[in-house]
């Protein structure tokens, strides 16, 4: 009976846009139905029998929609809503519906966060209950690190993202989800670039100097790391840049200049120079201090990062006499806090620079029951499992492609009484899951968290025990 719906918003052509000479980029008009909304927060309809996916509609929303269709895949945009859905909002910022950061400003907080329990719910409900999404009080302004591209556009200096699968850059004054004052070093920027005639940099002629900023702020201690990645060395009225801008911003307490002249879409280059300050900014999880350069992974939400960790250590039930593994552990800073909790922690990492991060972090909080090993996590447990060595809790928490065979399969062999794994691709952790649910393990808790407001993203937590 629902197909047959379907079938009635499939078929209607409400009539043509345009007609590509290139049949394969085809437009049509039609009116469809979201039926779902997929892992990247778009709305899914179907018609003749295939999937077309429409940026901004919501599941159970009508409309007429014009259809493009690239390489036998079809894509939709919203032309008019003839049934709007009641988790539709007008978005608040005012670049939403060109800039592409953000996916789900069109629905109300409350249905994104639905939204992401269903995804959870939908991959791993058949291990369990999935919890509530631990939610922000505030959605907004929790990014602690921003990034914004510089160019011209009509004679003018401009300064914001590119937007999505373009090359056309937003000039952007306000973004909702980040730090206000990273917005306003940006505009100020802008301004002194013009005062000092400074050009940003040209992707195509290869002229200009300024290419990107890079913010990054300790949300504890309000110190500001300003990354300036520039196409060449020889900066120009350098002091007296630097003197306007920390009279504006005396937050800012560490000035960067990174050097990329390669034509690429890779934001920081190799070489690095500190202008002003330190090469490090502080600031505090936990409870912890954690000194953060240029280049190191750091969580960008740091309210919610707290609220991660800790509910992830609460699942631990630690008693004080474990030996804890943490996978994965960039820049230590889980390892970091666990480690006032349980007797030994064993923190690997694959990043020489983030394992210097986090060796130099254990020092300055003096930590010394952490001991940091700069390897593979597979290979490093394949070792351990190998030397019949025991732990009694891993916390894993890999990037997005997830965890490998060699580390579950060892981490099977080792078989730590509890597994408590990190994500925030929930795709690559039910797989690694399906895995450890068939080599003795049961899945006890998932919780998910809500880390990325306004975006598809979603971090889960899945406690496992043997
Ligand atoms: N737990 C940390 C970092 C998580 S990001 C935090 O919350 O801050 C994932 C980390 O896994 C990155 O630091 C990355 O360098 C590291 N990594 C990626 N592949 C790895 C591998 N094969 N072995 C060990 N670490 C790896």
């Amino acid at each position: 009976m629902k197909n047959k719906n379907n079938n009635k918003h499939n078929k209607k052509i409400v009539g043509y846009t345009g007609h590509n000479k290139n049949f394969s980029k085809k437009k049509q008009v039609v009116e469809l139905k979201c039926i779902e909304i997929n892992a990247e927060g778009n709305g899914v309809a179907k018609y003749s029998g295939s999937e077309v996916i429409i940026p901004n509609m919501i599941k159970g929303e009508v409309g007429i929609i014009e259809l493009t269709r690239r390489n036998g895949f079809y894509t939709g945009k919203i032309i008019k809503l003839l049934k709007k859905s009641s988790d539709r909002v007008k978005p608040v910022c005012e670049y939403y519906f060109d800039c592409g950061g953000c996916q789900l400003q069109h629905m109300s907080y409350k249905a994104q966060l639905k939204y992401k329990k269903e995804i959870i719910v939908k991959l791993m409900g058949k291990y369990g209950t999935v919890k509530d999404v631990l939610s922000m009080d505030v959605p907004y302004d929790y990014r602690n690190k921003a990034h914004f591209t510089f160019g011209e556009w009509n004679k003018k200096i401009i300064s914001g993202f590119y937007k999505e699968y373009t090359h056309r850059l937003i000039n952007i004054d306000r973004c909702i989800i980040q730090d206000k004052e990273a917005d306003d070093i940006a505009i100020t920027i802008r301004e002194l670039m013009r005062s000092f005639k400074i050009q940003p940099f040209d992707e195509d002629t290869g002229r200009g100097f300024l290419r990107h900023i890079l913010i990054r702020k300790g949300m504890v201690t309000g110190e500001i790391m300003l990354v300036l990645v520039v196409a060449d060395h020889k900066f120009h009225s350098k002091n007296n840049f630097i003197k306007a801008l920390l009279q504006k911003h005396p937050n800012i307490s560490s000035i960067i200049m990174n050097i990329n002249n390669k034509k690429t879409s890779m934001v920081l280059g190799d070489r690095e120079k500190t202008l002003y300050g330190k090469p490090r900014i502080l600031d505090e999880l936990c409870e912890i201090k954690f000194l953060i350069s240029a280049k190191s992974f750091y969580q960008i939400n740091h309210s919610q990062t707290q609220i991660l960790y800790n509910t992830a250590i609460d699942m631990a039930e630690f008693k004080g006499n474990e030996t804890v593994i943490d996978a994965y552990s960039g820049i230590g800073t889980i390892s970091l806090i666990v480690s006032k909790k349980v007797k030994r922690v064993l923190s690997v990492e694959l990043n020489p620079d983030a394992i210097k991060d986090a060796i130099f972090n254990a020092k300055e909080n003096n930590i010394k029951n952490v001991e940091f090993i700069c390897d593979d996590a597979g290979r490093f447990m394949e070792k351990l499992s190998c030397k019949n060595q025991k732990a009694d809790v891993v916390i894993m928490d890999p990037a997005r492609a997830g965890s490998d065979e060699r580390f579950l399969n060892s981490l099977v062999k080792l078989s730590p009484k509890k597994v408590i794994y990190i994500s925030c691709n929930p795709y690559t952790q039910k797989r690694d899951i399906e895995y450890l649910v068939k080599n003795k393990y049961k899945v006890k808790d998932i919780q998910p968290v809500d880390m990325f407001s306004h975006s598809y993203h979603i971090e889960n937590i899945v406690l496992l025990t043997r």
